[in-house]
């Protein structure tokens, strides 16, 4: 295993270099893709480099699960088959039936339908809190039986930002873990474990591939936990991992290993690009609100200046006219494709009311109605714009 410790560098030399040596035997720089299930032993237990099977570990999904550690600057990293899959596993290896888990009110759909239609019923309780309120947060703990507050942030679809350090104190000091899904920032963006998180979580079907072309999730752990009984939450991550064997297979790994090279590069593009649709949509006449954690505005600008390097790509707002204006704005686009998802870059639009959110109207998750949500890419701004103003109402 390569020790990263030993080589501090910077955020795009680790998404380039760190578990990716070049091949000793023929110097191809990039990792292969060891497309196998079995390895040849040397007699009998004679593993060569540990590899005996690719449930358990596979050389290409190492290279990806030592980059992803080391971008999170993490203690280890473990790579999924999907976002869900990653956080089935932490689940099921964190929590035991009879334990409580704090979710966010505004937490992705897929993850609180698997803690409110998978883990409940395994015995796994939970409480619905607004992450973006520490008092809320606390009041949700149950002291004793919570092991784990889970946060989100920023939010979707409506940007929210939680304060990630005051929910780890708050966390902490009631014996429970901190959990932050840090898909829609990025380790580019925001680095969790470096503000008191114990264990990030990732789709990286969205910015880490980054080319929506791989389903994929990643979890990674903090160098050292203290939370007592935790202590060896990475090895019982581990454990779970190839005993529910829901890992990334060599190819989807290699996808994801080959989008996180140009994470920061893309990253940069998206945030230029959503600031430049952010102040277009401001001043449109047909446009009633910006949610973009980079406004002034944003109830979460000041703690998202504090922990975030920039904003991110996801922007969403709100039609004057109303909801079928917003869904007939969606289908109008051209640069812009109608589609669920984010984080390629490629632009998308949406309606989350009648598309992501769908599921949870009529709840307490309920998205306004003319709420229109866009993950903007890395296209050139200029077509990104023009493509909103033809297809904005004139109002
Ligand atoms: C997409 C997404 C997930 C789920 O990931 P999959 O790869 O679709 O399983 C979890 N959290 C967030 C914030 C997401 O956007």
């Amino acid at each position: 295993m390569t020790d990263h410790d030993a080589r501090p560098s910077g955020f795009s030399t680790r998404a380039i270099h760190a578990g990716q040596e070049p091949d000793p035997r023929t110097g191809a720089v990039v990792p292969a893709i060891y497309q196998v299930s079995t390895y040849k032993q040397d007699g009998v237990g004679g593993l060569r480099e540990g590899y005996e099977y690719s449930r358990s570990a596979n050389p290409t999904r190492t290279a990806l699960e030592e980059c992803l550690a080391a971008l999170e600057e993490g203690g280890r990293g473990f790579a999924f088959a999907s976002g869900l899959a990653g956080q089935d596993t932490v689940i099921r290896a964190l929590l035991r039936p009879g334990d409580h888990v704090v979710v966010p009110t505004d937490a992705y759909g897929g993850t609180y339908r698997l803690i409110n239609k998978v883990a409940q019923p395994w015995g796994i309780e939970h409480t619905a809190a607004a992450i973006a309120d520490v008092d809320a947060v606390r009041q949700a703990i149950r002291p004793g039986q919570t092991k784990v507050v889970w946060v989100e942030t920023p939010t979707n679809p409506l940007l929210g930002i939680a304060d990630i350090r005051a929910v780890a104190d708050v966390a902490h000091e009631a014996g429970a873990l901190l959990a932050v899904d840090n898909t829609f920032a990025t380790p580019y963006l925001q680095q969790p474990l470096a503000l008191g998180a114990d264990v990030v979580m990732h789709s990286t079907t969205k910015y880490c591939g980054g080319h929506s072309d791989v389903v994929g999730g990643a979890v990674v752990t903090a160098r050292q936990i203290d939370v007592a009984g935790f202590e060896d939450a990475a090895d019982r991550i581990a454990f779970h991992q190839n005993s529910m064997g829901a890992v990334a297979g060599p190819f989807d790994a290699w996808l994801v290993l080959r989008g996180l090279k140009t994470l920061g590069l893309r990253m940069d593009r998206h945030c230029d690009n959503a600031e430049k649709v952010v102040a277009f949509l401001q001043d449109h006449p047909a446009v009633s609100a910006v949610h973009y954690p980079g406004l002034a505005t944003h109830p979460g600008h000041d703690v998202a200046t504090k922990q975030m390097l920039r904003y991110g790509g996801m922007v969403s707002f709100q039609v004057k006219a109303g909801e079928q204006a917003a869904v007939d704005l969606c289908a109008r686009t051209t640069v812009f494709t109608l589609g669920e998802s984010l984080g390629g870059v490629e632009s998308l639009i949406e309606h989350p009311g009648r598309m992501t959110h769908a599921s949870v109207a009529g709840t307490e998750l309920e998205v306004p109605a003319d709420l229109v949500r866009l993950s903007v890419g890395i296209e050139d701004a200029d077509d990104l714009v023009a493509d909103l103003e033809r297809a904005l109402p004139r109002a």
